[in-house]
């Protein structure tokens, strides 16, 4: 069986978030998740908005509380959403991958192919004017897997009729250090994504 159809199929009827939510939540598109999850994480924040964040995957903590970004590298999120002016309220958050891999190794590419038919619809349902991705799992699935995040980060892209921008993980960030070069780009390009979004919300 094909689970990336048999995803895609499940996630096109879709109505609304909540149900996205319901009807991922019994997901066993990826045997070695299924076995080492908790509990499927699809989303956090507003079930329509402006701006929708797109992480890797959950962790520890996610995977525990079923909501993404809640654990250190979300604390370091919200701190980073605040200083550039975006209320992490009001922001929809996903992730590329919405099971914790076993000992939060990184999402194998075949996970991610799988599993984007929930991060697909969950777009389409946010309908964002403006899509955030952090890190590279979460940039493969909007920009391909070829490129290099270095060379896209920070700059307006076109996204399935919306604009995208890319930008590091906040683990990324964790693992530098607070004087490390991803912390800083992490906070400008945020603060590029708060202008890009006023800037759409007064154009559309
Ligand atoms: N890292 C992610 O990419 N997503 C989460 O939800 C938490 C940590």
């Amino acid at each position: 069986m094909d689970e990336a159809a048999a995803v895609r199929r499940a996630a096109a009827g879709a109505p609304d978030v909540a149900e996205l939510a319901h009807r991922a939540a019994n997901c066993t598109a990826c045997p070695e998740l299924v076995s080492g999850r908790t509990q499927v994480v699809v989303r956090s924040g507003p079930p329509a908005a402006d701006v929708l964040l797109v992480g890797e995957a959950p962790g520890a903590e996610e995977d525990r509380t079923g909501t993404p970004f809640v654990g250190r590298a979300g604390l370091l999120l919200d701190a980073l959403l605040a200083e550039a002016g975006m209320a992490r309220s009001s922001v929809a958050v996903a992730n590329a991958v919405q099971c914790r891999p076993p000992g939060n190794r990184p999402p194998k590419p075949v996970e991610a192919a799988r599993c984007a038919g929930w991060l697909d619809r969950h777009l389409e349902l946010v309908d964002p004017l403006l899509v955030v991705t952090l890190g590279r799992t979460a940039t493969s699935w909007a920009l391909g897997r070829g490129v290099r995040l270095a060379d896209v980060r920070g700059r307006e892209h076109p996204f399935r009729g919306r604009v995208l921008l890319a930008t590091y993980h906040p683990s990324a960030a964790l693992r530098f250090g607070p004087n490390g070069p991803p912390r800083a780009a992490l906070a400008a390009d945020l603060a590029v994504a708060a202008a890009v979004a006023r800037r759409l919300r007064v154009a559309s």
